[in-house]
């Protein structure tokens, strides 16, 4: 199947609510470009240079979305056009793309990592430490981001039981936490769901979704 067939199929059966953001990391532009002529405008990618030469290639009405574990080091290389980060699970790398950010002159949107998965390889912060951020003094003083939203990354496990209780949490500390409106902070976007569990995603409550294999095939490394 192509790319332009498969994002059909994916398309076809999604409540109009939920973003599709198509993960790309490893593709070559060539694929990108085949998805792009389909129609799809997010693209989603784990590494911050690999993003940036993409970014330089593709058109520039793409939306790019930074979807893996964050180096501060390398964080400018992407404040002039991210359209949103995922994995943020420090209050030091807010602090950092904030002071990005500011330099580009753009508020620059995030969510936060929640850890709900059961193995240590998976980054994140607990219920607890979110709440704390979100409540804390520093983040009002960060102006140049938004908060808007929370991501969450099931285990890797065929038991689909396991997995629907991992979305569920995450959903119910979203509902509950999504009152806590501040001026950079407005909780709406709850990114949960990958090729394998999208749909058990999207039963909990996920409206945005971040689908690579599923739409690009398989990759030749797992990362
Ligand atoms: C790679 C990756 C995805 C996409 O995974 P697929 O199983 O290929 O759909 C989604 N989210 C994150 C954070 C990823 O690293």
């Amino acid at each position: 199947m192509s790319v332009k067939e498969n994002l059909e199929n994916i398309k076809s059966n999604l409540p109009k609510n939920v973003i599709l953001v198509a993960v790309s990391k490893t593709k070559p532009v060539e694929d990108l470009q085949e998805a792009y002529n389909a129609g799809q405008r997010i693209f989603g990618e784990n590494r911050i240079q690999e993003m940036a030469e993409k970014y330089e290639q593709l058109p520039k009405d793409i939306q790019w979305h930074m979807i893996g574990h964050l180096q501060s080091n390398k964080i400018k290389y992407m404040a002039h056009f991210v359209d949103l980060i995922h994995g943020v699970d420090k209050l030091k790398t807010l602090k950092e793309i904030n002071k990005q950010a500011k330099k580009n002159n753009r508020i620059i949107n995030c969510l936060l990592q929640a850890k709900i998965a059961e193995e240590d390889s998976k980054f994140g912060l607990t219920f607890d430490e979110i709440t704390n951020i979100l409540t804390s003094e520093k983040l009002s003083e960060l102006e140049n981001i938004t908060i808007v939203g929370l991501m969450g990354m099931s285990t890797f496990t065929d038991n689909k039981t396991q997995i629907d209780k991992e979305f569920a949490s995450l959903k119910n500390y979203f509902q509950n936490t999504k009152k806590h409106q501040t001026t950079n902070c407005n909780l709406h976007t709850l990114s949960m769901g990958m090729s394998g569990d999208y749909d058990i995603a999207i039963k909990n409550g996920s409206n945005m979704i971040r689908v690579g294999s599923s739409i690009f095939g398989k990759r030749d490394y797992n990362q």
